[in-house]
């Protein structure tokens, strides 16, 4: 329920955003937590904060031409929302997704403020995209398309001012054939203006796997909080992208066994634990659908096509493949099926249905804010090594990554208790996040 001054700040953001449903999803869910926040510090409300906060400080909507392999031309759409900077450079990665549209730039840049708030590190909060659709299209398609959307998005950009990164259909790839545009157009060799670069030109270790490390590392102290552990926990991750695949990978290191994973034709099952190398292999390397793991682990696993990852009965959920993919219903088969914790991989998988669910049956619910920082996190780490112009050891790396998470599980619970609402991460993450960014608004003056 919203509090009387939340919920016409909330009108508002409704009646100036028309249609953006997910942007409102996102903020409703941070306005339903800050409540008591705004009762203990009056000043937030009295230099309206709140309001400045939910309207981007800057939105940027571009034309993006370019020429396919049969020389067909095609227009396309950019976006970067520049969302707040109160706390450093914009920072937030690019999403290349038929589905992007304001609406979803403005709801990932809306969380990425405050994501970036909770991990500590000097990072505002951005996000951008195309609506283009890299599924099918050749390489030297994509490194046209990647070319004319930087030719655009450059004179936006910089190393002070807003560092992208990538997101969906946005990997190492795509990285760097936008880092080579952006070199090529500045004549800088300005590293820090993106993140997630390769290894061999200014790219930071862990980085790849960090977002799936980061998240595993979360449930696994939301687990202990609980005096419980992953191993020997029947897992379910959903997706098997760049976040899915480095998710399995620690869970597995952890003593967790992942069996079923997924993509956007259907899933994967196989009760004696996925194999990860064939997986990597399969949606990594070849760039398949998953049913071609099922067909080549022969009777060992099975492929169920068009349905719901989440009908497979588990202890721990780990959705990673984008949001509302946990309806209400999903989440009442989980907890029926004996799920104990939830770690939020992607932004807002779970729909606000599905998370009042699971807190009320008292799962450990771990929102994506909080769960998928390790992310943005190890970005923010890479910037560090290339202001620096130093490279860290992958050791050192992901030691870096595991305190980070521990700190975040540790604000999220400290501030949850607070507020006097005990182990809610979602409550904590939203509260934790938010004063930090409201406190450097006020010291800022008014922008
Ligand atoms: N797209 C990632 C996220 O949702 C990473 C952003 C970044 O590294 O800047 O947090």
């Amino acid at each position: 329920m919203l509090h009387e001054k939340l919920s016409s700040i909330y009108d508002n953001v409704l009646h100036r955003n028309p249609g953006e449903i997910e942007f409102h999803q996102a903020v409703r869910e941070v306005l339903e937590s800050i409540g008591p926040v705004l009762a203990k510090h009056p000043e937030y409300a009295d230099s309206k904060i709140i309001e400045r906060i939910c309207e981007p400080e800057r939105q940027i909507i571009f034309r993006v031409p370019w020429e396919d392999d049969r020389g067909e031309v095609h227009i396309n759409r950019g976006f970067r929302v520049e969302f707040n900077s109160a706390l450093g450079p914009y920072k937030g990665g690019l999403r290349f997704h038929p589905s992007v549209y304001l609406g979803i730039v403005k709801f990932l840049g809306f969380e990425q403020i405050f994501k970036n708030s909770l991990t500590g590190l000097p990072i505002g909060g951005g996000k951008g995209g195309s609506d283009f659709d890299p599924k099918g299209r050749s390489q030297r398609e994509v490194m046209r398309f990647c070319q004319s959307f930087m030719t655009e998005l450059y004179r936006h950009i910089g190393e002070y001012t807003d560092v992208p990164a990538g997101d969906i259909g946005v990997g190492g790839r795509e990285v760097g054939y936008l880092f080579g545009q952006y070199k090529r157009i500045t004549n800088r060799y300005e590293s820090g203006v993106i993140t997630g670069k390769g290894l061999s030109y200014g790219g930071a270790q862990v980085r790849t796997e960090a977002t799936g490390y980061g998240c595993a590392f979360f449930v696994d102290e939301m687990l202990k909080a609980r005096g419980t552990s992953f191993d020997g926990k029947r897992v379910v991750v959903s997706g098997s992208g760049n976040v899915a695949l480095y998710t399995i990978e620690k869970i597995q290191q952890l003593g967790g066994v992942v069996v079923a994973c997924s993509d956007s034709s259907g899933y994967v099952v196989d009760d004696a634990g996925i194999d990860l190398d064939l997986l990597k292999q399969v949606k990594d390397v070849e760039r398949l659908r998953v049913d071609a793991y099922a067909k080549r682990r022969g009777g060992e696993a099975s492929f169920v096509p068009g349905r719901s990852v989440w009908e497979v009965p588990c202890e721990v959920a780990m959705p990673s493949a984008t949001q509302n993919e946990i309806t209400g219903r999903d989440a009442e088969t989980l907890v029926r099926g004996g799920c104990v914790a939830v770690g939020e991989g992607a932004n807002m998988p779970t729909m606000p249905e599905g998370i009042r669910i699971f807190q009320e049956a008292g799962v450990a619910f771990g929102p994506g804010k909080a769960a998928n920082a390790g992310g943005v996190a190890t970005s923010a780490l890479e910037m560090q090594q290339n202001a620096s112009r130093d490279s860290w050891s992958f050791e050192f790396s992901e030691r870096r990554l595991q305190e980070i998470m521990r700190d975040i599980h540790a604000r999220c619970l400290a501030t949850a208790d607070e507020y006097g609402m005990p182990g809610d991460y979602v409550a904590g993450a939203n509260i934790d996040g938010f004063r930090r960014v409201a406190d450097a608004m006020l010291a800022l003056g008014l922008i």
